[in-house]
């Protein structure tokens, strides 16, 4: 069987080690040249002499090598490939004439480079990575089918895109202000500034916006820019629930008109925004094969149960299963931490939260719009943050994950395992045995944190606090940076190790999935006055009284998808949307 092998590029420093790979390669201690030095120093392994044993893959020090079958899709569909043991993309989405198609896939599939490649910024190789490719030779590549005219348009400079590319925080680089910047697109900058709510800051230099404010002037720039198809990579990274609802409901508008493809994580938006959607399977950095596409409930049903019909490939072991899990009886329910009210007063903000009682098991998510202070609240919690009025409580023990993380030493999750062997407030065995490989951290064991990328860091800084002894998790958007895979998994984890240390923890996060699956109840931000600088924290309540109190502000209402019991967005002024908020019903009852 052909196999794919991939080096990782940057994870390879080829003179700090002593080259083991090539050492103990069974096929090289046999003669062959299965790997050799390439002309950057650096090994090439050859795929047609690899026998596939995964010596080199084990043995690497810097985890630098993945070695793997072939996908089942054919060679000849490769559109991509950046080097010989580099990544290769097969297949790309197909943006229809009017209407909005997502795509959902696994971090470092290669959804970015596929919008790049289709939005005329990136020209395909089709997999000839020693020559650069032509728009011609993919007009050839694509004839007959429904992406030939689409390349013909790009070929002929014809194809106007607009592209809202996934990393914004490099965007406040340019010096401009909001305003300046989004009128660049050559649109109308208010109009654009308006709908996606940011006008206000308009004449913001960009370097003083927050993550949350880059990504939606990012957002307002693309809607400014007059073009015929429009690329969306992951929209709501940094928003908050409320700006990822409103976001969404600015893009279905686009939609009606346009033509706009949209790469996203967060389901419930996905599902929101999309009529369809191609799902990606593949390996991180290694391949990514785009599906065809599937309507959107099939395609996020499909996605959740893992197997592609279609295509006969399964797409994860393990069915992701949503559960409507009631709210316990108050009389099964015992308190683990109580506390009572706390006041923050900053320079510019006043934060006030209610006291509250969180329950033994249990695990509560925090909600609310940015600069509410959710982040403040839990970090009184963690005892890194003194309050102005009250006291946190005294007696706990309390395992933090902040929301920003950043790696300042080289050692790596294995050096930190070590370290932490005999340390009797951390569980080392849970680390190994449960979190390790639940949050699929094995094969960057020996990376040094300084070199994971974010998503990795999310998952190595939430095992670790996971692992530690306590009777209070604090996350801090653990969500952010993971794809859709990771954050249910994530959500199932996070709940199962609470409910089994018998502890509690209280959770910030943005995604709805992912809050539904994690947790039992909700604790709710809200923004007091209208200047921004106070806010309010209330809860727990019930996941249900929870969303309601959020949902009434945003006048969002979700329903319950039959089949999988996933909480879906209902369209705008549908029966059921009309229905539910006469009721005051804005997100499901749950069923037993
Ligand atoms: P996604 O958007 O799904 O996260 P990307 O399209 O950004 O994926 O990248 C897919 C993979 O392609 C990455 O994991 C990386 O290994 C590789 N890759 C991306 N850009 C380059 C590049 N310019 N040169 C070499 N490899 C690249
Ligand atoms: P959230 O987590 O809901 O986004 P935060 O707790 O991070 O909210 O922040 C709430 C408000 O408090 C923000 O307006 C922020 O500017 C302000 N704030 C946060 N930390 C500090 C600080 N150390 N000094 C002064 N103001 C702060």
């Amino acid at each position: 069987m052909a196999r794919i092998a991939i080096l990782l590029t940057d994870r390879c420093h080829p003179k700090e080690c002593q080259w083991e790979c090539q050492a103990y390669c069974p096929p090289v201690r046999m003669g062959q040249e299965c790997i050799v030095e390439g002309p950057l120093g650096k090994p090439i392994i050859s795929e047609t002499l690899c026998i596939g044993c995964g010596i080199c893959v084990h043995k690497c020090p810097f985890d630098a090598i993945k070695i793997l079958n072939t996908p089942t899709a054919d060679e000849a569909e490769i559109v991509h490939r950046y080097g010989y043991n580099g990544f290769r993309l097969y297949r790309l989405p197909l943006p229809a004439p009017q209407g909005i198609v997502g795509v959902l896939g696994p971090n470092g599939t290669g959804k970015s480079t596929a919008l790049r490649i289709l939005a005329g910024m990136e020209v395909p190789n089709l997999g000839d990575y020693e020559h650069p490719g032509s728009w011609d030779q993919t007009v050839d590549h694509f004839r007959g089918t429904a992406l030939q005219a689409h390349f013909q348009r790009i070929a002929r400079g014809e194809l106007r895109a607009a592209i809202k590319p996934q990393y914004v925080d490099r965007i406040a680089e340019s010096g401009q202000r909001l305003s300046e910047y989004v009128a660049d697109a050559g649109g109308d900058a208010t109009v654009a500034l308006t709908s996606v709510g940011l006008a206000p800051r308009a004449s913001v230099p960009l370097a003083e916006l927050s993550g949350g404010e880059l990504q939606l002037g990012a957002i307002a720039r693309t809607l400014a820019t007059d073009a015929d198809l429009y690329l969306f990579d992951e929209p709501s990274s940094y928003l908050d629930i409320v700006h990822r609802l409103q976001v969404a409901r600015v893009l279905r508008r686009l939609g009606q008109q346009k033509s706009v493809l949209v790469v996203e994580h967060d389901l419930a938006l996905l599902d929101y925004l999309a009529d369809k959607a191609h799902l990606l399977y593949g390996e991180e950095a290694a391949f990514g094969v785009i599906s065809h596409p599937l309507p959107m409930r099939t395609a996020i049903n499909t996605y959740l149960t893992g197997y592609l019909r279609d295509e006969n490939v399964r797409i994860r072991p393990e069915p992701i299963r949503f559960t409507a899990h009631p709210p316990k009886p108050p009389a099964l329910r015992t308190a683990r931490v109580e506390f009572g009210p706390m006041e923050k007063q900053y320079p510019a903000f006043h934060l006030r939260v209610s006291g509250g009682v969180l329950s033994k098991g249990e695990t509560i998510g925090i909600v609310g719009p940015n600069a509410t202070g959710k982040t403040t609240f839990v970090k009184m919690l963690a005892g890194v943050e003194p309050p102005t009025a009250g006291t946190p409580p005294a007696d706990v023990t309390v395992s933090y994950k902040p929301q920003y993380l950043k790696a300042n030493q080289p050692a790596s999750l294995r050096d930190r395992m070590s370290a932490l062997a005999n340390d009797p407030q951390f569980d080392v065995a849970a680390l190994e045995k449960e979190l390790v490989p639940a949050l699929r951290l094995d094969s960057v064991l020996d990376v040094a944190l300084t070199d994971l990328s974010s998503g990795e860091l999310q998952r190595a800084a939430v095992a670790l606090s996971l692992a530690r002894r306590a009777t209070l998790y604090l996350l801090d958007e653990p969500s952010a940076y993971l794809d859709a895979d990771e954050r249910m998994n994530m959500a199932r984890l996070v709940r199962r190790r609470v409910e089994h240390e018998s502890a509690t923890a209280l959770v910030v996060d943005h995604d709805v999935y992912f809050l539904d699956l994690a947790c039992d109840g909700l604790m709710v931000f809200v923004p007091e006055g209208t200047s921004g600088a106070a806010g309010r924290g209330d809860g727990p309540f019930a996941m249900r009284e929870g969303m309601n109190r959020l949902l009434r502000e945003v006048e969002v209402t979700f329903r319950r998808d039959p089949e999988t019991l996933r909480p879906r967005i209902n369209q705008e002024d549908s029966v059921l949307d009309r229905e539910q908020r006469a009721r005051g019903e804005y997100y499901y009852e749950a069923v037993a």
